[in-house]
């Protein structure tokens, strides 16, 4: 079971609703984690309908991304919790959080984490044959950043 973390900007939002609706129930086998307002769409369009599974969403919501949501999950994916980041931003739209989603897209860079910035990589992504593996992302050694001299 992966944690998987979903973020769709106002813009974006229809687009990734569609895409969750079409991936239901490959979604309903992982844990999700999602900012407040695509949270509460997404945990909607999990339990309109009764799945083919019968499964409830494992779903945990964040604040609303200008609100801290971005910096949250930011936190998540530092403490190694989260596995693959979907994250629909809008490239169209100047957004009151700017600074947090470049945050986040750093992050998710730097710790390497599979991440697919629109719809067609978010279909790459999850139809990828890695996508159901025990895929561990390759860290880069921090360590002689970290042990750097200091003239202080
Ligand atoms: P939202 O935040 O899900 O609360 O709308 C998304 C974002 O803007 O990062």
């Amino acid at each position: 079971m992966k944690t998987i973390a979903l973020v769709a900007h106002d813009n974006r939002k229809r687009d990734l609703i569609e895409w969750v609706e079409f991936n239901k129930e490959t979604l309903l086998k992982h844990k999700l984690v999602c900012t407040g307002t695509t949270g509460r769409m997404v945990e909607a369009a999990l339990t309109q309908n009764i799945s083919l599974s019968g499964r409830k969403p494992d779903i945990r919501i964040l604040r609303s991304g200008p609100l801290g949501g971005d910096q949250q999950l930011g936190a998540l994916i530092c403490e190694g919790e989260v596995d693959m980041l979907f994250f629909l931003w809008d490239p169209m739209q100047p957004q009151p959080h700017d600074v947090d989603v470049k945050a986040l897209l750093r992050i998710s860079s730097l710790y390497n984490v599979p991440t697919a910035i629109n719809r067609s990589s978010a279909d790459y992504l999850i139809s990828s044959e890695l996508f159901d593996s025990e895929y561990k992302p390759k860290l880069k050694n921090f360590s002689e950043y970290l042990n750097r001299s200091l003239d202080i």
